[in-house]
């Protein structure tokens, strides 16, 4: 076309398309979800805009916030438009190839190992997807601030904008049409395409309608010529028309009474999805699969596995909001990547049935990043500012609740895991014991670390998630156990709770410092987690019991008799050491009854830093 301009894709860009075009991955179906979420997307911006300023949307077909999808079988083009803010020029370069996502390596990385290419949506890179199916796409776009536009590529690492000069004007959004390729004929089938909506995207909150043939019988005069028939229906109509003619042929009919019925093909809208929003309906009506196909959906994650657990609920009092959230079956790729600097928000602000932004960091502490779910409101303003939003005095009420049913969530895994519990409570718990099973130990695998930063981050909320911590012991048998746990099998008279810190489990069952402990069957909690000397530094007493590094100054394991006596016989040799070595190298020598093979061991002072973490700040690894 004369006035294309050609860009050439980002490296990485180019680098995934590659690798899409020429995948034998064999669910291409992938596509039409991405191309649904990303019209979504884009109705969301503009409906968004729009509560600030209504005429925005514009009149007539143009405020239609809808999708639709339309196949042309005979030059293969499916195609899929929105209504939604559309691209301007700047837009379609940036967004569409030039401008690598920080998702993008990581997932081609991912895709070069394991070939799923499931979790595209995640990696914010969906859209290429469209080349699984198509080896040839033009995007049409029309933003209200600029003309209409087509982007255009073949996926040979380069692509052409040009100002739209040929195509029917959009009005606003987005058309993407997908020239498919020989092998994907099976998009080309209306059927086809509905099942996919309703697998994938029942829970898109825009109407989703396909251009759908239907068959209808008309009643024609048997003695017409037949061609006329079909001059009649080669183009689309409605049934008004069709009874119109019923009606003319009606009133001939008693003169001539000779009609016969023939088949004609029409088209029509046909909607495919139920726009009722799941978090309005009551619990009790929603299902277990509903609930993880919404899940799906708003996660972008169709890994086919079920959400750990979710909560559904709705707050009621001063704030009034209704709120889904869901513990993931798998923590993100990225969770801890940029923790202190960059805030994932995972939660959906909708108010009043309006959604609102994914970027609100005042509703999650940081901790609880990895849950997914939405929140709707009806006690926040609906036509502010973003950024006064973000400073409403409800949202802090918001975020306590929020917080306080998370927690109670987490809680709930461990409470209904038949792992977790006693012989006796085990009896009493229901029939899904095993799909319950272990449920916590996966859990706190994924999401263990994000607990621990919680206790360190959230003084309010200390003790709740205290009593989420696992770790092993050197009584846990290989497995985890809790606080709780530590605490029940406390000897008579032990009045701390004693802990070690250190690389691994193996370097620490061999630690000259639990010698005594062991021999006395003092239970020792290990901590080998670098996350873990920081937690301890905040995590100082649990159910009125102290913590007790067992390497550092001030090990109590009871009452000895002996100790003064001890002390005192041994006076002059702890003299002449403390005097023999530096001052800068020890604070004291003393008598110690912590040990029982090893002669003698560095101990830390109570204010100081362990060993391990000596090593941690050197090594900084955190
Ligand atoms: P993501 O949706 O995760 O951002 P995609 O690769 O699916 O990643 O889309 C890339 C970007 O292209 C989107 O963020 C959006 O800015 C733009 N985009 C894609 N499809 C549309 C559309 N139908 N309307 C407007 N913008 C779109
Ligand atoms: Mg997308």
């Amino acid at each position: 076309r004369s006035n294309a301009e050609k860009f050439e894709f980002q490296a990485e860009v180019s680098r995934l398309m590659d690798i899409i075009i020429n995948s034998l991955y064999s669910n291409k179906d992938i596509f039409l979800r991405e191309l649904i979420s990303n019209a979504s997307d884009a109705l969301d911006k503009i409906r968004f805009l729009s509560l600030t300023d209504k005429d925005i949307l514009g009149e007539g077909d143009n405020a239609k916030l809808d999708i639709q999808i339309k196949l042309d079988k005979e030059k293969k083009i499916l195609s899929i438009r929105d209504r939604g803010i559309g691209m301007t020029k700047e837009d379609l370069v940036k967004n569409l190839g030039t401008i690598a996502k920080s998702g993008t390596s990581a997932f081609v990385e991912k895709m070069q190992t394991s070939g799923d290419l499931n979790l595209i949506g995640q990696f914010g890179v969906g859209f290429y997807s469209v080349y699984l199916v198509a080896d040839y796409v033009e995007v049409i776009s029309k933003n209200n601030d600029d003309k209409q536009y087509v982007w255009e590529s073949k996926a040979d690492g380069a692509f052409a904008i040009s100002e739209d000069t040929w195509n029917e004007p959009l009005g606003r959004g987005t058309e993407i049409r997908l020239h498919l390729k020989e092998e994907a004929g099976e998009y080309l089938e209306e059927f086809k395409l509905k099942e996919l909506v309703k697998r994938y995207s029942e829970f898109i909150n825009f109407p989703i309608y396909i251009w759908a043939s239907k068959e209808v019988d008309v009643e024609v005069p048997a003695d017409e010529d037949e061609s006329s028939d079909e001059d009649d229906s080669t183009e689309s109509s409605s049934k008004e028309e069709s009874e119109d003619e019923d009606a003319d042929k009606d009133e001939d009919e008693e003169k001539k009474p000779k009609t016969k019925t023939v088949k004609e093909t029409t088209y029509e809208w046909e909607l495919l999805n139920d726009v009722k929003a799941i978090w309005l309906r009551s619990p009790k009506e929603v299902t277990e699969e509903e609930y993880t196909k919404f899940y799906h959906s708003l996660a972008k994650d169709f890994s086919n596995e079920k959400p750990l657990s979710w909560s559904h609920f709705t707050a009621e009092g001063d704030v009034e909001f209704k709120a889904v959230l869901y513990v993931p079956p798998k923590a993100p790729h990225d969770l801890y990547e940029s923790y202190y600097s960059s805030n994932k928000s995972n939660l959906k602000l909708y108010v009043r049935r309006v959604f609102i932004s994914d970027e609100f960091d005042e509703l999650l502490p940081k901790y609880l990043s990895f849950l997914k779910g939405l929140v709707d409101s009806d006690s926040l303003p609906l036509n502010v500012s973003r950024e006064m939003l973000q400073q409403h005095s409800s949202l802090k009420t918001i975020k306590k609740k929020l917080i306080r049913k998370a927690l109670d969530m987490i809680r709930r895994l461990a409470d209904e895991d038949p792992d977790e519990s006693t012989d006796k409570e085990k009896k009493e718990m229901s029939s899904d014991i095993d799909e319950k099973k272990g449920q916590y130990t996966k859990f706190w695998n994924e999401f263990g670390k994000s607990i621990k930063l919680g206790i360190i981050e959230d003084a309010t909320n200390r003790n709740r998630l205290a009593k989420l911590l696992r770790f092993e012991s050197s009584k846990s048998e290989g497995k985890l156990t809790s606080l709780d746990q530590y605490i029940s099998r406390m000897k008579a008279g032990q009045k701390d709770i004693f802990y070690i810190t250190g690389t691994s489990k193996e370097q620490l069952e061999n630690s000259p410092f639990l010698e005594r402990l062991k021999k006395k069957n003092f239970e020792v909690i290990y901590f080998t987690d670098p996350v873990d000397e920081y937690l301890m530094q905040y995590l100082m007493d649990y159910e009125d019991k102290k913590f007790q590094n067992v390497s550092k100054e001030g090990l109590k394991l009871g009452k000895d008799t002996k100790d003064k006596e001890l002390k005192e016989s041994f006076k002059d040799l702890t003299k002449w050491w403390k005097n023999s070595l530096s001052k800068d190298n020890v604070d004291d020598v003393k008598i110690s009854d912590r040990l029982d093979n090893t002669p003698c061991v560095v101990v830390t002072s109570k204010f100081g830093w362990s060993a391990n973490m000596e090593r941690i700040m050197q090594s900084q690894t955190l």
